[in-house]
Order: structure tokens, then C-alpha cells, then sequence
């Protein structure tokens, strides 16, 4: 299931721990989100992945750029994108980074608070983020971000539009369906006719369970804007979608070593087994344990027997999955290989600089 390239580079023995991204399962991946929503506009959301690689491919194929700030916007600029397919879509910027981003071009931004609005120049294009209900979303933003309606509704006065997050890895089609909905309520209040739509990011990825797939979400998404015309909101909606992890996941393998398989008497019945990459080398979605990444294990085919999955270090919390059933051959040993399969998004860019004396998490690009 792997992309061709993808199995021929992991055939070959190299020292672990490691990240292979090939960026034509990305170009495979836009391919499939340009006709699930052939309207809208795509806005890679960098920070999923930025390496250089991905970010060019995706210009080439005139995917437009979320941006956090000014080093997000410096490689989407030096991968040959034009400013004007950024936005800016972090409303936490401080004094000065609007500004120093419309200097280099950059003229979109995403607000959710009157102190921020204040800081955006002048003729800036501007959306207003509501908060929505992002249940069903397996990292979900627990109000961090979006105004509530009223206030979205006075944020929002001679702005170009709405946005709306319902969450990273969002599993329910019609958590977009009601974000929608209350985003062109907000727009259809501050008398935008016929409003910029962001629906963000959030559409999810299958890693151990299926999900609904990309045309689910379209779907959703055509339904609320059509209810909102026919409410006499607004006469309609220009879609812009900001997909981060749906694009790079299945592009990477993560390739860990097992350090050491351990029995445990009186501690657990399971084998703990310690890789070389944990929480703090790339596998930072693993708080909570909220992404269970697919596992295999080339090479060893004993009978799979229940383990516990943990991280190199001397912390505590680098335990990547004890709640969660996984399970590994029991011949599995000190030495062998693991891959955690799409594992492109969110991986290579949340590696710490270097706990515990351990390097950055190496990235090899197809
Ligand atoms: C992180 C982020 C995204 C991407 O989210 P995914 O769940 O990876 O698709 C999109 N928009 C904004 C504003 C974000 O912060």
C-alpha cells in the first residue's frame, strides 16, 4: 500500500531513527482534494510539513500556503510561491508581524479578536474566526482560537469573510457542516453578501480506523451553504480549505529501532518495547494518544502478542501508547526495525532540538 518509491527506499538497511517523505503521494493527495472540492481554494497548511521539497511540489501544482508567521512565510517564498496565495491564518502574531508580512506581500489574514484586528494593515483582506463545537476532532482546539458569534459578528463588519477550525483529525463530516453554518450566520449578521468561507483544516487521515472520506466533508460543506442561501444569510460563499495532515500524512514512514523488548514482572504482563524515536523526536501527537500511527514490523512474522510502546528518554510522559491496543510479533527483538506508517504530518516539524542528547529527527526526501 505503500507508494513504489516508498518500498524501494526502506528495502535498503540505513541507521534509524528516521523520517522518508515522497512527495508524490502529496501530489497524489492535492490531485484527489482538487476534485472532492474542484470550487475551493487549497491552502496547504505548512507547519503539517514544511520541508522545502513538499512546499515546491505544491507551488508547482498552485496550491496556495497557510501561514503561522514570518519564517513560515520565508519558506513559502524562497519554494517559489507568490504572496498573494498566503494567508496569514494564525490570529497570534503580535505587534508588528502583520505589517512585516504585508511588506513581503502577504495581504490575508485570519483574526478572532478585536486587540488583533487592531494590529492588521490597512486594506488587508481579513476573516474572521468563529469558535465551533470540534467534537469529534482527536486533538481538538479547547477554545484556543475564534470569537463567539456575537462578537465574530462585530469583528467581522466590512471584512472579506468567516473561517472556521473544527479540529485536527476531524472524523465527523457535520462538525464542518454546523462550523459552516454558524460561520455564514456571522457573515450573513455583518452584512457580507457573499463571504470568503474558510473551513480550515481537520479533514482527517485513516490511521488505524477508517474515516469518511474527503467528498463526506464536500458534501457537508455544499449542504451548509445552500441552507444559509436558502436563509436568506448570504447569496453565497467562496471556499477556501486550509488541509494540513490530509495532504503529507500517507506521503511518510517513520522508521524507529527497537532498542530493547522488555518483560516487566509484577509491573505489566505486556512487553514494554523501547524505540529510538518517541515523543520528543517527531511523535509529539502521541500525547494523549491521540494519533495511533499504523505499525509494522518488516521482517519478523511471529504471532502478535500485546505490547506497550515507549520512547528513548528519561521523561515519563514519553510513552507513546499503553492505553491503546497494539500489538507486535513475539519474536520481535533489540536491533529490528518498526515503521509507523503515515507519519508524515506533524512529525519532522515537532522534533525537539535536543533532549536527552538526541538529535533532531533525520528527514529523507524522495
Ligand atoms: C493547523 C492548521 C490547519 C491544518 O490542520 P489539519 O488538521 O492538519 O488539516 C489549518 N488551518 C489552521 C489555521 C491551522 O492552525
Amino acid at each position: 500500500m505503500l507508494s513504489p518509491a516508498l518500498d524501494t527506499f526502506l528495502a535498503e538497511a540505513r541507521p534509524t531513527p528516521f523520517l522518508v517523505l515522497d512527495p508524490g503521494v502529496v501530489a497524489e493527495r492535492y490531485a484527489e482534494l482538487r476534485v472532492a472540492f474542484p470550487q475551493a481554494e487549497l491552502l496547504y497548511a505548512v507547519k503539517a510539513c514544511p520541508e522545502p521539497e513538499v512546499l515546491r511540489r505544491l507551488v508547482a501544482l498552485g496550491c496556495g500556503f497557510d501561514v503561522a508567521g514570518a519564517e513560515e512565510i520565508a519558506l513559502c517564498l524562497a519554494a517559489g510561491a507568490d504572496p498573494g496565495t498566503l494567508c496569514h491564518g494564525n490570529p497570534i502574531r503580535g505587534p508588528g508581524a502583520a505589517a512585516r508580512a504585508a511588506e513581503r506581500g502577504v495581504h490575508r489574514f485570519v483574526t478572532d479578536s478585536a486587540e488583533d484586528l487592531a494590529l492588521l494593515p490597512a486594506g488587508a483582506q481579513v476573516l474572521v474566526r468563529v469558535v465551533v463545537v470540534d467534537e469529534g476532532s482527536a486533538t481538538p482546539f479547547l477554545g484556543k482560537f475564534g470569537a463567539l458569534p456575537a462578537e465574530a459578528v462585530r469583528l467581522a463588519r466590512g471584512a472579506a469573510g468567516v473561517a472556521f477550525h473544527a479540529g485536527s483529525q476531524q472524523v465527523r463530516p457535520e462538525a464542518f457542516a454546523a462550523g459552516a453554518r454558524t460561520a455564514l450566520r456571522v457573515a450573513g449578521a455583518a452584512g457580507i453578501r457573499r463571504p470568503v468561507l474558510d473551513a480550515g483544516g481537520g479533514l482527517p487521515v485513516r490511521y488505524r480506523t477508517d474515516v469518511p472520506p474527503p467528498e463526506a466533508y464536500a458534501a457537508a460543506l455544499d449542504e451548509a451553504v445552500g441552507a444559509a442561501v436558502a436563509a436568506g444569510d448570504v447569496d453565497g460563499a467562496r471556499l477556501v480549505l486550509e488541509p494540513g495532515r490530509a495532504l503529507v500524512a500517507e506521503a511518510g514512514v517513520l522508521r524507529a529501532g527497537v532498542l530493547r523488548v522488555s518483560r516487566r514482572p509484577g509491573i505489566d504482563h505486556r512487553r514494554w518495547v523501547y524505540l529510538d524515536v518517541g515523543r520528543y523526536q517527531g511523535l509529539a501527537e502521541t500525547e494523549g494518544e491521540a494519533i495511533d500511527y499504523p505499525v509494522r514490523v518488516p521482517g519478523r512474522d511471529g504471532p502478535p502478542g500485546p505490547v506497550v510502546l515507549a520512547g528513548p528518554t528519561c521523561d515519563g510522559d514519553d510513552v507513546l501508547y499503553r492505553r491503546r491496543p497494539y500489538a507486535l510479533p513475539a519474536d520481535l527483538a533489540a536491533g529490528d526495525v518498526v515503521d509507523l506508517l503515515a507519519a508524515g504530518a506533524y512529525t519532522s516539524s515537532y522534533a525537539a532540538v535536543g533532549f536527552n542528547g538526541l538529535p533532531p529527527l533525520t528527514v529523507h526526501v524522495l
